[in-house]
C-alpha cells in the first residue's frame, strides 16, 4: 500500500473552505482504495500567521514540507496585508524555494457550465496554458529609491535566462506532444521587447527541432487575447512568460465560465521537490466564511495532484465525479448562478467518488 504524504496549506479567505473540501475528496477516494492512502499534515500559514508572527510562514517552513509528495494550497491574500507581502511571503516562497518552474493551467468548459462565448462549443475550448513560473517579469529583481521625492525611481527588471527558457520550452513541447492534437502556440512580444523576447523566440525554434511531430506557431500576446475569443479551437497547448500567462489564464478561466472552476499545478518536472496544486482564484473575501465558495477549482487541482502522483485511474474518477456534479444545475454555487453550498457540492462529489471502488 502506497502512502502519499500531502501538505495542506489553506492560507487565507476561501482557501480555508476549499482546501478542507479537497482533503475530503481525497479521503473519500482513499476509503475505496486498497492500493494507496494519504497522510495529511496541515500548515496554518498565511495572513493570520503574519499578524501573529510578522511573517507569512516560518523561516524554516520549506523544510517542514520538503519531504511531502505534494502540496494542496488554497490562496494567499488579505484586505489588511499588502498583496506583495502575502504573495512573496508564502506562495512565491514555495514556488521559488522548490523551483516549481512550470505552472500548468488547464481550461475546459465543463458539462453544464454556461460559458460566455456564444459561438464556442466545449470541444472548441480545451487548452493547457504553461506559465514560466520562476523568472521573467516576476523575478523580484529591482529597486526603489528616493521614496516620496519628486525624483523617486523604481524598477522591476524582467530576467530571462537561456537555462530558464530552454527548460520551460522543453516542458511545453513535451506536454503538447502528449496531447492528441500535438499543437503548441508560443506567446511572445518580440516586436516591442527586442532583447529577452527575441531570445525566447530563438529558443522556441531551437527546442522545436527536438519535437518534429509537434505543430507550433508564434503569436503576439495582444493578438492572442483576440484569438482566444474569436478562434478558440485554433489553440491547444500554450506557453507564455510569467506575466503574459498570468493574464491569459485569467481570461481563459473567465471564458470557461468561472474563476471558481479553474485549477493549476506548480510543477517541479524533475521531481526534486514537492509540486503544489491550487485553484487559480484568490481569497474572495466578499464570500469567505459563508460556505458559498465553489470548491470545483480545488477538486480539479486534486485531479492534477493525483495525476502527478501517477494515480491516473483515481484522477479520472474524481474528474468524472466533478463533471457529473457540474452537469447538475442544482449543484451550482453562486458564481455559476446557483444556490448550492460548498458543503453540498463536496458531499455530492465525495458520494460519486466512493461509488465505484478502485481496483487494487
Ligand atoms: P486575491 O486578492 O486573493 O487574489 P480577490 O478577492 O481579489 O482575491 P479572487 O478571489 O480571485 O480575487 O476572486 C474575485 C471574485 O470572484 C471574488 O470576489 C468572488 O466573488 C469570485 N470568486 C472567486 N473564486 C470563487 C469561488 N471559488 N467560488 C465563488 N466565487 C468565487
Amino acid at each position: 500500500m502506497n502512502t502519499y504524504r500531502i501538505a495542506t496549506i489553506p492560507g487565507d479567505g476561501i482557501g480555508k473552505e476549499v482546501v478542507p473540501a479537497g482533503k475530503e475528496v481525497l479521503e473519500a477516494l482513499a476509503r475505496t482504495s486498497n492500493s494507496f492512502k494519504f497522510e495529511f499534515e496541515n500548515f496554518d500559514w498565511g495572513a493570520d500567521y503574519y499578524r501573529e508572527h510578522g511573517v507569512m510562514m516560518p523561516t524554516d517552513g520549506l523544510d517542514a514540507i520538503r519531504n511531502k509528495d505534494a502540496i494542496l494550497f488554497g490562496s494567499a491574500g488579505d484586505p489588511d496585508v499588502p498583496d506583495h507581502v502575502t504573495l512573496w511571503g508564502l506562495r512565491l516562497k514555495i514556488c521559488q524555494g522548490f523551483d516549481q518552474y512550470a505552472n500548468v493551467r488547464p481550461t475546459r468548459i465543463l458539462p453544464g457550465i454556461d460559458a460566455p462565448l456564444k459561438r464556442c462549443t466545449p470541444e472548441d475550448l480545451n487548452w493547457v496554458i504553461v506559465r514560466e513560473n520562476s523568472e521573467g517579469e516576476y523575478s523580484g529583481v529591482g529597486g526603489r529609491v528616493h521614496q516620496g521625492h519628486p525624483i523617486e525611481a523604481a524598477t522591476d527588471v524582467s530576467i530571462m535566462t537561456r537555462a530558464g527558457v530552454e527548460r520551460i520550452m522543453r516542458f511545453a513541447f513535451r506536454l503538447a506532444q502528449s496531447r492528441p492534437r500535438k499543437l503548441l502556440t508560443v506567446i511572445t512580444k518580440s516586436n516591442a521587447q527586442r532583447h529577452a523576447m527575441v531570445m525566447w523566440d530563438e529558443i522556441a525554434l531551437q527546442i522545436s527541432k527536438e519535437f518534429p511531430d509537434v505543430k507550433w506557431d508564434k503569436e503576439l500576446v495582444d493578438a492572442s487575447t483576440a484569438r482566444m475569443i474569436n478562434r478558440p479551437a485554433s489553440l491547444d497547448t500554450i506557453v507564455a512568460t510569467n506575466l503574459h500567462a498570468d493574464i491569459l489564464s485569467d481570461l481563459a478561466a473567465a471564458l470557461a465560465g468561472s474563476l471558481g472552476i479553474a485549477p493549476t499545478g506548480n510543477i517541479d518536472p524533475e521531481r526534486r521537490y514537492p509540486s503544489m496544486f491550487e485553484p487559480i482564484h484568490g481569497s474572495a473575501f466578499d464570500i469567505m466564511g459563508k460556505g458559498l465558495a465553489n470548491p470545483i477549482g480545488t477538486f480539479w487541482s486534486v485531479v492534477m495532484l493525483l495525476e502527478h502522483l501517477g494515480e491516473f485511474e483515481a484522477a479520472k474518477r474524481v474528474m468524472r465525479a466533478v463533471e457529473t456534479v457540474t452537469a447538475d444545475p442544482s449543484l451550482h454555487t453562486g458564481d455559476l448562478g446557483g444556490k448550492a453550498t460548498t458543503a453540498q457540492v463536496t458531499a455530492a462529489v465525495c458520494a460519486l467518488v466512493e461509488k465505484v471502488p478502485v481496483a487494487a
